[in-house]
């Protein structure tokens, strides 16, 4: 064991503070690292809050993880000390029911085990996230970064942003003669305008912020659509093969099913406290419209997503903030007010 230090919130109304705990001594299959930096995902939130009902505390959030490889267990193969790596939003997975099989840990049938908030197989503690100092994780689960230097704390919030919204752009085929909306400039939205612009697809923004305007152009939209507007919603009916919703809240989904053509797909990946309002039937039904939702992505996905933004110069916007203004971090986030990723660097621990 080795005593850890980072940021945890103990309760659900308590600022993160300053925690230490204990990690696992590196076993045969483990990779160990300093954390470098780490992406402050709405999801973050939500479990220091309890937002979601299953907070286990203390919580130390943090999934969007970039580090350097400290030491390994005398299994590991693909990983040796010095090597830049990743972490994203799951530690450990069954590795023996179907979806694990087929490379989507994220579906195991026995339940991945969170980076933070697990449980940890087979005893049960509670898991620690990226807002810390090191880590030891299950070689299968670490990722290899390949992008620059420079570019390494912009790179971590690819490891939840980006595979959250690059897998279901892969899943519903996008590219090339696709009109896809992506729904609220935020993390996730941000990096779903770089991504879904880079496969080739047409990309319409829908955003609550008439001031995010310039920045999604600039980001790879080719349209901006501000969602309280009527008029320029309905400009847009019917018209849409794919729209991806990132939206942190409850909200009338209506508004945007009725965007989709003939068989059009609109998939949630926001995850809010309260549910939405029911969808209207006959919104989907006239339409054979589908709405699905999605999470994160599997491993090997993950890995792909990291090639393909190394490839296509892709990392997210960010905003680098150190360890202890987490709390300013939150309150901006909850005024949509964040351009589009606050990054922890972990130097200021
Ligand atoms: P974020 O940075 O806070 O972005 C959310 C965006 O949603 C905001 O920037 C805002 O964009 C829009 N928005 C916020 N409140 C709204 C409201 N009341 N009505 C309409 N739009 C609103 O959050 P994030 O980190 O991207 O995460 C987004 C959601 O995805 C969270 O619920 C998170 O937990 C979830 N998530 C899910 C997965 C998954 O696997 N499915 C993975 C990661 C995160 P505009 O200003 O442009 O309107
Ligand atoms: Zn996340």
């Amino acid at each position: 064991m080795t005593t850890a230090h980072g940021y945890a919130a103990t309760s659900p109304t308590s600022p993160l503070a300053p925690f230490s705990f204990e990690r696992r001594a590196p076993g045969a299959q483990d990779v160990a690292l300093d954390v470098l930096y780490c992406g402050v995902c709405h999801s973050d939130l939500h479990t220091a809050r309890n937002e979601w009902h299953n907070t286990i505390y203390p919580s130390v959030p943090g999934h969007e993880i970039v580090g350097r490889v400290t030491a390994v267990g005398d299994l590991v193969s693909k990983f040796k000390v010095g090597d830049l790596v990743g972490v994203g939003c799951m530690v450990d997975s069954c590795q023996h029911c179907v979806p694990c099989a087929d490379g989507l840990e994220q579906y195991c049938d026995n339940g991945f085990t969170g980076t933070y908030n697990g449980p940890m197989f087979p005893n049960g503690t509670n898991t620690y996230g990226g807002y810390s100092n090191h880590m030891v994780v299950r070689e299968s689960f670490v990722l290899r970064v390949s992008h620059g230097l420079d570019d390494l704390a912009a790179v971590a919030p690819l490891l939840c942003a980006g595979i959250t919204t690059y897998s279901p752009l892969r899943q519903w085929k996008v590219g090339p003669g696709h009109k896809v909306g992506i729904v609220g400039l935020g993390g996730l939205g941000h990096m779903g305008v770089k991504i879904a612009a880079a496969m080739g697809a047409h990309v319409v923004l829908f955003t609550t912020s008439e001031s995010k305007r310039e920045d999604a152009l600039r980001l790879g939209a080719k349209e901006v659509v501000v969602s309280k507007n009527a008029d320029e919603m309905a400009a847009h009916a019917n018209s849409f093969d794919f729209i991806l919703n990132t939206v942190a809240a409850a909200h009338n989904l209506d508004v945007f099913l009725g965007l989709l053509k003939l068989d059009g797909t609109m998939t949630l990946v926001g995850a809010p406290e309260t549910p939405h309002p029911s969808p209207n039937v006959f919104g989907l039904i006239m339409k054979r419209r589908r709405l699905a939702g999605s999470l994160i992505g599997g491993i090997k996905e993950t890995q792909e997503m990291l090639d393909f933004c190394a490839e296509h110069g892709i990392v997210s916007d960010i905003e680098t903030i150190p360890m202890d203004q987490i709390e300013t971090a939150y309150t901006r986030m909850l005024k949509s007010d964040v351009k589009y990723r606050f990054v922890i660097d972990m130097a200021t621990l």
